[in-house]
């Protein structure tokens, strides 16, 4: 599907046809605001109320290879797209949040390093509010999937939490009390990157033992066809096709060395968990990525009970762990309701 030379694919029809009156209902003195997911694969736009409800979606697929200036080319075809639908202009909108995968300055409106984009100080604010009026604002797409737990998410109510993916990479997103925790240099949160060996495996970041070298995604399929030569007969998958969804379903089935693999899985995230615990004494550890869906008796009850069993005494009786209920759409959700966060506050017109 084409439109505007864009890559355009509808994820769902919506009921809202674009005429003025339905447009009325929508803007009925709500507070709107775009939140665009900005991810290695597809770049999701989202219309979102001030509930953090998701009114209207898309995505168009994300073009690494075509530089940074087509990707924002993208995202604000994407975003005239959208309101296009819904015959709502720019100056309709709150602010346009976007979570970025990597290394943001967040008050310069800087990508400091994506590296799954390739970018390195893309100006990426600048170059949207050349075109676009109205307040844009960035977030690594971590701290945006924690942002929307802590406002609509299982984090409601509480005052610290700490969202972690599991996916083909592993990251994590903090918020402390009440607001989003960044660091100094903007890169708190790389739980994937804390060493759980020393001497260990190469990871991706070009160091050795990172925790994401051992339960990513990646390292789960790298490491299951090492240990399971006859895994595509077993799964009746093609090399490229194997998921690591396969390897919780032989392990689910007794496959011993899977098992020992999915019980390898727990160890090294549990470890991750109980260090991350035990240095920020969070309240909540919501779990979100696609390994967040393997079998709970496999992933998320025996890492409660390892987190249970190592964790600081007070901390661990007291932290609670689950699935997000959020899931993929946290990011999206979060980066648009990034007005609400203190230190966004600054660059939103009152
Ligand atoms: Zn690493």
């Amino acid at each position: 599907m084409e439109h505007n030379a864009m890559e355009r694919i509808q994820e769902r029809p919506s009921s809202m046809a674009a005429n003025s009156h339905e447009t009325q209902s929508l803007l009925n003195g709500q507070i709107l605001q775009l939140g665009v997911d900005v991810g290695g694969t597809y770049i999701k736009f989202g219309l979102i109320d001030e509930h953090g409800n998701i009114l209207l979606r898309d995505k168009s697929r994300t073009h690494p290879e075509r530089g940074s200036g087509a990707i924002i080319r993208s995202i604000i075809d994407g975003v005239e797209a959208i309101l296009a639908r819904c015959s709502l202009r720019v100056g309709d909108l709150k602010c346009i949040g976007l979570g970025i995968p990597g290394t943001v300055d967040s008050q310069n409106g800087v990508v400091v390093y994506a590296p799954n984009l390739f970018w390195r100080d893309v100006k990426i604010v600048d170059a949207i509010r050349q075109e676009l009026d109205v307040p844009v604002l960035i977030v690594q797409d971590t701290c945006a999937a924690a942002w929307a737990e802590y406002l609509v998410g299982a984090g409601q109510g509480l005052c610290s939490l700490a969202s972690v993916t599991l996916g083909t990479g592993i990251g994590c997103g903090l918020v402390f009390d009440g607001k989003i925790f960044r660091g100094a240099l903007s890169t708190a949160g790389e739980f994937g990157h804390q060493i759980v060996d020393p001497d260990g495996l190469p990871c991706n970041c070009g160091r050795r033992g990172c925790l994401e070298a051992y339960a990513g995604g990646l390292a789960i399929l790298r490491e299951a066809k090492k240990r399971i030569p006859e895994i595509l007969e077993l799964t009746h998958q093609k090399p490229d096709n194997l998921d690591v969804h396969d390897i919780y379903r032989l392990a689910q089935q007794g496959h011993v060395q899977a098992r020992e693999l999915t019980d390898s899985v727990v160890k090294y995230v549990g470890m991750g968990l109980v260090n991350l615990i035990n240095l920020c004494s969070v309240e909540l550890i919501s779990i979100s990525g696609g390994i967040s869906n393997a079998p709970e008796e496999l992933l998320l009850n025996p890492l409660i009970a390892f987190v249970r069993s190592r964790a600081y005494d007070v901390v661990a009786k007291r932290v609670r762990i689950c699935r997000s209920d959020l899931g993929e759409d946290a990011p999206l959700i979060g980066s648009a309701m990034l007005y609400r966060c203190e230190s966004y506050e600054d660059h939103i017109l009152h």
